[in-house]
């Protein structure tokens, strides 16, 4: 059987520069991840200072292609304005993380990681020197030892859950839908306009006459099924929540979300680590 130092499970951002710093520090490591391809969804759009350093300090930013500096952040709807402070915390602005997570995917190559796609991971078994790490992959089941393996399997995490990681869950309150869309023009919103009775809308222009549109409403299911989410209801929500109409728009990518939240209790356990969203 096949034994690496480290397994990363999971080729988001995370597992992505992690598996390159542990390269840089030589050490034998091959990512696992059960798409077939990068998800090329933009999802984060952006990073802050301290991101941005630290891709800078790998030579990463200019892998980035072209992408603005700014002061603006934000924290759930609340804007800040970086540039009061004394010095420059302007951070990474408009960056599809699809961008991102190709650079990122680019200077693995380069490194000689291995980033082995279509393989989920469903199995841990930890041993005194080692952790036998079970997969179903395009040629079915398989198994790989490592001596230790990373979960950055993101939220929903199925390395912390088969490492019994006990795990904090802040069960949703109220549900979010987002959509890309081409072909209609909403008035931008980018960190997003709050409205009467807890409810917000947001629009971010995302590059290529592409535009984010998020809609967050108490009368949202709390948890809503992405899958069952279709391009009418974002639309019918915008145009009752801001009078835009934009039914005619092209839909790239839907998704749904409620604002619930997790917190893993422990960030190891044994030869099983988290990180990134899987914590
Ligand atoms: C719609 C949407 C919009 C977002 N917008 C923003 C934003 O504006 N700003 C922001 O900061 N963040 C945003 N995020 C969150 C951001 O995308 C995540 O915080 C980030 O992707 C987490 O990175 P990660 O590497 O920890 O995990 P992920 O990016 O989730 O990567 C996890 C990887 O693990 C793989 N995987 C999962 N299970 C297995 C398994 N069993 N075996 C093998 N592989 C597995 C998955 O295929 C995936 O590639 C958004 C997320 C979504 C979904």
């Amino acid at each position: 059987m096949k034994r690496t130092d480290v397994i990363v499970v999971g080729a988001g951002p995370a597992g992505l520069m992690l598996a390159g710093e542990l390269r840089l520090g030589g050490v034998d490591v091959a990512v696992h991840d059960r798409l077939p391809a990068p998800a090329g969804e933009s999802r984060a759009l952006g990073f802050n200072r301290r991101a941005a350093e630290s891709l800078d300090q790998r030579g990463l930013l200019s892998r980035l292609g072209e992408f603005r500096w700014g002061p603006m952040g934000h924290f759930g709807g609340v804007r800040f304005d970086l540039g009061m402070l004394d010095e420059d915390h302007s951070g990474v602005l408009g960056l599809s993380q699809a961008r991102t997570e190709a650079a990122l995917g680019g200077w693995l190559d380069d490194l000689g990681v291995p980033v082995r796609r279509s393989r989920e991971v469903t199995g841990l078994r930890q041993t005194p020197d080692g952790v036998v790490v079970s997969f179903t992959g395009p040629d079915g089941p398989g198994e790989e030892t490592a001596r230790y393996v990373v979960g950055c399997d993101g939220a929903g995490s199925t390395v912390r859950g088969l490492a019994g990681v006990p795990t904090r869950v802040w069960e949703p309150t109220r549900g979010m839908f987002t959509a890309e869309i081409t072909g209609a023009a909403p008035r931008p919103r980018p960190i997003g306009e709050r409205l009467p009775g807890g409810r917000m809308v947001v629009c971010t222009p995302v590059g290529a006459g592409r535009c984010r549109i998020v809609v967050h409403d108490p009368d949202l299911p709390a948890r809503p099924e992405p899958g069952a989410l279709t391009f009418a209801q974002v639309a019918d929500a915008w145009r009752r929540l801001t009078g835009e109409s934009i039914d005619d728009a092209d839909c790239q990518w839907l998704w749904a979300c409620g604002n619930a939240a997790a917190l893993a209790g422990e960030y190891r356990r044994g030869r099983v680590f988290l990180a990134g969203d899987a914590a």
